[in-house]
């Protein structure tokens, strides 16, 4: 057993006890051989837990609780947008119609998921600018495949057939390459400049007729609004590129400004960040994509349409790049992100923007005599920090993550983007209080302070979890994964 861990599931273990209880059977008991073939039943017992019903609750309370989320604490990690997802979400969610609903029914007894499946493309054509959107991508990553591929069609239909190459900033998400690459592109990498901003006179020198897209996330992933957009937009359409926006974090810019309006030809945005689909542990998330009119004709089939007051699943696509999510995407994630537009409706989602940035910016300036700030300007709806200054004292960004694990906080974003140097990257969102922003600040100052006075402290951290430091090296090249029986057994003689 870990020191101040509670026993395992397998420690608690007791013969013949049970977490159930059933009534006698009123027929007669059949033996298991008389009903499967006896080459097909096991010798021995499975080696299974066997414990109370009451253990069995305690295990996953505890479980649960040893879990961090932004229900439990505060989670200020970049790029991610771990916003409080508010509960009415999950009641809609479980509402017995749309739960027990299934996509192999007839449309006629689905209009109301199908009405909400279109009203959503409505809401999100609005926020994005585009002219059609469909949900069925399932992540942020496979929304970027899905408009790379619609792209690469849309050269393809035009004898276009040697644009190759997708343009990528050096600080953009790691998925963008990488979704470039998937779909069979080359990744070329456009330097930022000293502001953090796309360095216009590369970006001229990397464009050409072997363009085939630039994927940019305005504001970028170091949280700074590129003011050049326009002419960057232009300088790619000239070249006879498209321009792809990575929308996974509107966190600043919702009832702001519009990536189609910007300029982009394709977007995807992230339900599970802004739209506050539950995020965290794996999915399911969605990632839907908007796109321009000409482009229009490429989305993944089927579509939903409406017909007089009617909707309909439309398979008959014939320029479709073909389908890429069984059925109609994660539906229970965009019946939780159709609640949140519903509810805060166009006010409320400008009022996000603001109080996200507000937030970012406040934080930012209180850190900013403590930590090295590489990027002067205002920030969005994230900022990023250099722990340059503290490396020189012997303590890295991982050892102050590590502590700050002490506090309570979830750390933010490190080593990402990997143009700053020790970077961290935090980004609080708009649900957090003034409170809580402070605390996190404050914390963050004392573990320099302590950088300074008693490094082993933070070389150390962190000190109040169940597991201490990990050896990284050895928990990622040999990892246990699961509980390896002989451990109770020797523990036990
Ligand atoms: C999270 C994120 C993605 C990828 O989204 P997934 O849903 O995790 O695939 C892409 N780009 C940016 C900027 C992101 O923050």
């Amino acid at each position: 057993m870990l020191k101040g861990s509670s026993p395992l599931i397998f420690e608690r273990s007791t013969e013949d006890r049970f977490a159930y209880s059933l009534p006698d059977l009123e027929v007669e008991k059949q033996e298991l051989s008389d009903i499967i073939d006896t080459k097909f039943i096991r010798g021995t017992k499975a080696e299974l837990p066997e414990i109370s019903e009451l253990d069995l609750m305690r295990h996953y309370t505890e479980l649960s609780n040893k879990n961090h989320g932004v229900d439990s604490g505060f989670y200020p990690l970049g790029s991610c947008t771990m916003k409080y997802n508010p509960k009415i979400n999950e009641k809609v969610a479980r509402m017995p119609g749309f739960a027990n609903s299934h996509p192999e029914q007839n449309d006629k007894a689905i209009q109301g998921s199908l009405e909400i499946v279109h009203d959503m493309q409505e809401h999100l054509k609005e926020i994005t600018g585009m002219d059609e959107i469909t949900l069925q991508p399932a992540a942020g990553a496979q929304g970027e495949w899905t408009a790379l591929m619609m792209i690469k069609a849309f050269h393809e239909a035009n004898g276009d057939h040697n644009r190759t190459k997708v343009i990528v900033p050096d600080s953009a998400h790691g998925t963008n390459p990488a979704s470039a690459v998937v779909a069979g592109f080359e990744a070329v990498t456009v330097k930022s400049n000293d502001r953090g901003l796309v360095d216009i006179d590369h970006l001229k020198t990397l464009v050409g007729d072997d363009t085939a897209a630039i994927m940019l996330t305005n504001p970028n992933t170091l949280g700074l609004f590129e003011e050049d957009i326009l002419e960057i937009r232009d300088i790619v359409h000239e070249a006879g590129g498209k321009l792809y926006y990575d929308g996974a974090n509107l966190n600043a810019i919702m009832a702001k400004v519009r990536p189609g309006d910007m300029g982009f030809d394709a977007v995807h945005l992230n339900l599970h960040k802004t739209f506050t689909g539950p995020h965290g542990g794996g999915g399911p998330g969605s990632g839907p994509i908007g796109v321009k009119a000409e482009l229009a004709k490429f989305l993944p089939k089927p579509l939903v349409v409406k017909e007089g007051d009617n909707y309909r699943v439309e398979h008959n696509v014939p320029d479709s790049i073909g389908r890429v999510k069984p059925f109609y995407g994660n539906f229970g994630i965009f019946l939780r992100a159709y609640t949140y537009i519903r509810t805060m409706g166009p006010d409320g989602l400008k009022e996000v923007s603001e109080s996200a940035v507000l937030n970012a910016n406040y934080m930012m300036r209180r850190l900013e005599g403590t930590f090295v700030l590489p990027y002067k300007q205002h920030c969005k709806h994230e900022f990023v920090i250099s722990g340059s200054k503290q490396k020189k004292m012997g303590v890295r960004t991982l050892d102050m993550a590590k502590r700050l694990l002490d506090f309570g906080y979830h750390p933010p974003t490190i080593y990402f983007p990997l143009n700053v140097e020790e970077c961290m990257m935090v980004e609080p969102t708009e649900t957090e209080s003034k409170e809580t922003l402070d605390g996190f600040v404050d914390a963050l100052i004392h573990i320099s302070k302590e950088a300074e006075e008693d490094p082993d402290i933070v070389l150390e951290a962190p000190h109040t979890t169940v597991i201490g430091r990990l050896d990284e090296t050895l928990a990622a090249r040999k990892p246990v994964l699961r509980f390896q029986r002989e451990d109770i057994i020797e523990e036990k003689e």
